[in-house]
């Protein structure tokens, strides 16, 4: 039977998606050219916040805010159902100097989240500094690999098809709607196409792509081994961050390099990251260096994802360009493009997340033109 929804790209976003849609009840395959969540979601971090929130737009934190509360129910539900623990845990954020306190105040106030100014050796005794730092003791982490795992065995348990090393290669349309994807498997069909396809979004869709800015920007990552509990918090200082895993395992992240579709790593990005790190926690000098990647993020323009049903093509969408906060953003979207689908109220505007290059088609714009204008809050600060 041909499936309601064919997503394509098993990363956070399509899984988090595909989530989202099966639970409604709808039949949902998901393609994957590779195996499923080796990509960008892999690569990251976990961190459940922008670095700095204040230095980002209202567009961003908005979603932010809605997936960060969606967050704990979601982690919750999908270790219960799946029996895979993805580690969510509020570990809190230790920010390093520099930093503009007014600014920080400023947004956490309006924000209602919790900010002390505290010695930072009061927060992690290891530190090499015990400089004024900022507390943020809310921020939370999931460990992204076991996340993705909980996630897929979820979807198996849901019955959503994945298929893994399916490559969508091109599109078949008869000029309103999409009619079919062509795959290294042939031609595949269904009622709705979702593209969540992160970094390479924006090729899969050639001339459909209109102006989306999507593009590979690369982030490196060194992996340390500790004691458990050796670093209880993230710190983050000057753009480098360390993040601790439960079983002692340290990361730290990462460089943004805009170098197209390499992934390789660099010695000179090891060395950056291994001189920043030790320097902030001179006990990582003693710990095994245990590996070092990159992946590719799907950069966008001020991080802002887009999040739409395309402009002519009335049964195609997209969700990608997460760029640094995909992980983060992840319940959130899932719920906009479930919503959109199924003509439900959005929980905040959406407006921002607008495919950018066209007029929406009228046809089958119902449901859809409600949300065009949303609810919620405004956008910007
Ligand atoms: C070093 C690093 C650190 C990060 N840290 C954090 C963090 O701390 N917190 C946070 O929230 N985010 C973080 N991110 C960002 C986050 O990882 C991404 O925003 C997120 O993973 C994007 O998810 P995605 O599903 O869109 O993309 P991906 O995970 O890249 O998934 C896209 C999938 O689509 C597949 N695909 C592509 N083309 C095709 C095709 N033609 N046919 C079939 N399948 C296809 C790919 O193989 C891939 O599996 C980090 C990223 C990196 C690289």
């Amino acid at each position: 039977m041909k499936p309601d929804c064919i997503i394509v790209g098993s990363g956070v976003i399509g899984c988090g998606t595909a989530l989202e849609l099966a639970s409604t009840g709808a039949k949902v395959s998901l393609l994957e050219r590779g195996e499923a969540g080796q990509e960008s979601s892999w690569a990251g971090g976990g961190i459940l916040y922008p670095l700095l929130p204040w230095d980002y737009a209202g567009a961003v934190n908005h979603l932010v805010q809605r997936s960060i509360a969606l967050f704990p129910t979601w982690a919750e539900e999908l270790q219960a159902a799946s029996g895979i623990d993805p580690e969510y845990r509020r570990c809190g954020m230790l920010v390093l100097p520099p930093f503009s306190t007014p600014k920080a105040r400023a947004w956490c106030d309006t924000h209602a989240t919790r900010l002390e100014m505290s010695g930072a050796r009061k927060i992690i005794p290891e530190l090499a500094a015990d400089e004024e730092a900022l507390w943020l003791p809310d921020v939370a982490q999931a460990r992204n690999p076991r996340l993705l795992k909980a996630l897929r065995r979820r979807l198996e348990q849901l019955g959503v098809e994945i298929s893994g090393h399916a490559e969508v290669t091109g599109w078949k349309n008869d000029g309103a709607r999409i009619t079919g994807v062509e795959t290294s498997r042939g031609v595949l069909n269904a009622g709705r196409y979702i593209v969540t396809s992160g970094a390479w979004s924006r090729q899969l869709l050639g001339k459909h792509a209109l102006n989306l800015d999507i593009r590979p920007i690369r982030g490196q990552m060194l992996l340390f081994k500790t004691k458990p509990g050796a670093l209880p918090a993230i710190i983050l200082k000057n753009g480098v961050y360390l993040i601790p895993r439960r079983d002692g395992h340290v990361l730290a992240g990462s460089t943004l390099e805009d170098v197209g579709f390499d992934k390789s790593t660099t010695e000179e990005a090891k060395t950056m990251l291994y001189t920043q790190a030790t320097g902030i926690l001179p006990l990582l000098k003693q710990a095994p260096l245990v590996r070092h990647w990159a992946g590719l993020r799907p950069g966008s323009p001020d991080n802002i994802p887009t999040i739409d049903r395309h402009p002519q093509l009335e049964n195609l969408y997209i969700s990608s360009g997460h760029f640094r906060y995909g992980v983060t953003m992840a319940p959130a979207s899932a719920e906009i493009m479930a919503n959109l689908i199924l003509g439900r109220p959005q929980a905040i505007d959406i407006t921002p997340y607008r495919w950018p290059g066209g007029n929406h088609h009228a046809v089958g714009a119902n449901s859809f033109a409600k949300e065009r204008h949303g609810q919620g809050s405004p956008v910007g600060e």
